[in-house]
């Protein structure tokens, strides 16, 4: 069975990955089994070359088949900020509700609507030196008038899903993982997988 490293130590990312992967045959492994590799610094401009230079450092640190991915979210009105910047919007050490008063505020100049956003998840598998594998996801959504719900993590109280009249934070885990951005990456990689596995 193939074994995989999951690139990332935010918690609320993999117990979505775990999830997702749960049916698909591999073994999957932390970055806890790896305690020594660095963490890369995340020096690209796009969710793609972030995803890139992850999978490779890990790859090549731990000499194993590694998925890492980048993801965030993008508000128009905002000039696609947060973006990659993500995780650390406002500084490392902001909190998501100052995150989200920043957003807001920052809205407050801009009176059109719907304020479009999404969250955009970019993976990518690395062999050695070789990028294997990449895919994106993406979830179209809105900005909410303000935060709502408590499920998720980071932004998921302030985007709203208007199909499904409520925020990514107010659906079950299961819920969100069947429609939004790291599911639909995190399917294309089962399926590539298992594509792997019956070749080899
Ligand atoms: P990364 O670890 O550099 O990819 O940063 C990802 C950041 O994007 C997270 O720390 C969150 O702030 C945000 N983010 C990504 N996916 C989600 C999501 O599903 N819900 C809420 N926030 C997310």
């Amino acid at each position: 069975m193939v074994r995989l490293l999951v690139g990332t130590t935010n918690q609320g990312k993999i117990r979505e990955i775990q999830r997702l992967l749960h049916a698909t045959p591999c073994e999957l492994m932390g970055l806890d089994a790896y305690p020594q590799l660095p963490e890369p610094e995340e020096t690209g401009t796009t969710f793609e070359a972030n995803a890139r230079i992850k999978a490779l450092a890990y790859a090549a640190g731990s000499g194993q088949l590694t998925v890492a991915e980048d993801s965030g979210l993008v508000v128009d009105a905002l000039d696609g900020a947060p973006g990659v910047q993500s995780a650390r919007y406002l500084g490392p050490d902001a909190t998501y509700p100052q995150r989200f008063e920043a957003i807001l505020a920052g809205l407050a100049a801009h009176p059109e609507r719907p304020r479009t956003a999404r969250f955009v998840c970019a993976l990518a598998v690395a062999e050695g030196t070789r990028i294997v594998f990449e895919t994106r996801g993406a979830l179209e959504g809105e900005i909410a008038d303000a935060p709502r719900g408590s499920h998720g993590f980071g932004y998921d109280p302030i985007f709203l899903v208007p199909e499904l009249g409520c925020t990514t934070a107010e659906l079950a885990e299961d819920e969100k993982l069947a429609i939004a951005h790291r599911g639909q990456a995190f399917r294309m990689l089962a399926y590539w997988l298992g594509a792997r596995g019956k070749e080899r």
